[in-house]
């Protein structure tokens, strides 16, 4: 079978840039799941969404990011609810004096481009979220659109809409190879042995990427790095705002339904090259952690139940940005990985504006800076804003 464009992956950056590929009338496509929509880092995600960065790329691609999540109901033609975006906002909490001056200096990125986040004092704080327990807290930011979603939900409405507009979804479908002649791509051939084929390909393969781009001898500087996360029973609305410290790597939410959802950083990350030998077991020593943190902050935690814990992977680069565009070695080979524990609240606008380029039409956000042989190059884009 012969395809435009093939697709492989089918998280949210695969599926969302599916969709827009199709509203623009890419032509006939094809998407290949290995296992299910969701089933690699998206499922895994707490799905936070934030404009609060501190690079001018990073807030410029979070505001329009924020923009389609805001109406995006009506774009992929849902129910809102059926989302769960919730925008209680973002409140980063800083540790010491240099990281409240660093975190304003990103505020003052932020408001280059129309967001309007506060900077706000201890007693600010206090006032506000009497529920946050701020010793040791030298001060905060809070931007009131953040906030979080249902990544299954997102990703699944994509896939609908994508769907709806001719796109062809195969799950249970892993690619074993990709295909080329003369430096060209020719398409991909499949586990079972079979081929498909498309002049261009796009690997949205997450974590999974750097060993697919190897069948072609491409070396991506992208890993995969465990990290854990656990959620409560559910309770009364107790938490607006998703609670993060940079310094700390802590995040803690509460689902539109109630239960908190948190994370923490590994001490001691491991990185998966292959991540098909990853060891998704989880651990007494984050759950020990997690809960110490978590109570800290947030003493009113103390009562509540964890239910669930598991562990997936950030798909990491060397400055924490995507790689994303062609690869100069293969023509007509695309790649877009490597949100770096952003991936899910980037898929969105990376979708949109990658969709553009593939298109030849004019990007609103040139990601030209993010391309996949920018680390050959040494042209790292620096974030400082990162937990873990
Ligand atoms: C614990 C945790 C918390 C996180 N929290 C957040 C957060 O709050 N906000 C946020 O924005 N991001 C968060 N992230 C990061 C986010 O999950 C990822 O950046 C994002 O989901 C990446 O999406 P993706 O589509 O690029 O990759 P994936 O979702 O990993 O999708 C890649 C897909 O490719 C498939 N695949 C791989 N190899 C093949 C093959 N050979 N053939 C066919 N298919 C293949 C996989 O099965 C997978 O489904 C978190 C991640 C983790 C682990």
């Amino acid at each position: 079978m012969t395809y435009d464009i093939i697709i492989v992956g089918g998280g949210i950056q695969g599926v969302a840039t599916a969709y827009e590929l199709a509203k623009r009338g890419a032509g006939k496509i094809l998407l290949l799941e290995k296992t299910f929509l969701t089933g690699g880092s998206t499922g895994s995600c707490a799905a936070g969404i934030r404009a609060q960065f501190g690079s001018p790329f990073n807030v410029k691609l979070m505001a329009r990011s924020l923009e389609i999540f805001e109406n995006m109901a009506k774009e992929l033609e849902c129910d809102n609810d059926y989302l769960e975006l919730w925008q209680g906002g973002y409140l980063v909490l800083a540790y010491s004096e240099a990281e409240f001056e660093g975190l304003k200096r990103n505020v003052e990125v932020q408001h280059t481009y129309g967001l309007k986040t506060n900077v706000l004092s201890v007693e600010e704080v206090k006032k506000a979220f009497p529920r946050v327990n701020v010793e040791g807290v030298y001060g905060a930011t809070y931007h009131d659109r953040d906030g979080h979603a249902d990544p299954f939900h997102v990703t699944f409405a994509y896939a609908e809409a994508g769907k709806r507009l001719g796109v062809e979804i195969r799950e249970w479908t892993p690619v074993d190879t990709l295909l080329t002649e003369n430096g060209k791509i020719t398409g991909v051939r499949l586990q079972d042995g079979s081929s498909v084929y498309a002049e261009r390909v796009l690997v949205c393969a997450g974590a999974w990427t750097t060993s697919l781009l190897k069948t072609v001898g491409i070396d991506l500087p992208l890993w995969g790095e465990k990290h854990e996360i656990l959620i409560t029973e559910p309770w009364e609305r107790l938490l607006g705002p998703m609670v993060i410290s940079f310094s700390r790597g802590y995040y803690i939410q509460q689902r539109p339904h109630g239960s908190f959802i948190m994370g923490i950083p590994p001490e001691d990350p491991r990185h998966w090259y292959r991540p098909d030998e990853f060891d998704f077991s989880s651990s007494i020593d984050f759950l020990l952690r997690m809960s110490s943190e978590a109570t800290n902050v947030l003493p009113f935690l103390k009562g509540v139940n964890v239910v669930r814990q598991w562990a997936g992977l950030y798909e990491m680069t060397p400055d924490h940005h995507h790689a994303i565009g062609p690869l100069e070695d293969i023509s007509g080979l695309w790649v877009a990985a490597g949100g770096s524990g952003h991936g899910f609240m980037f898929g969105p606008v990376m979708a949109e504006q990658l969709s553009k380029w593939m298109m030849g039409e004019p990007m609103d956000i040139d990601l030209r800076p993010l391309s996949p042989d920018r680390f050959k190059k040494g042209a790292l884009v620096i974030e400082p804003a990162v937990v873990g």
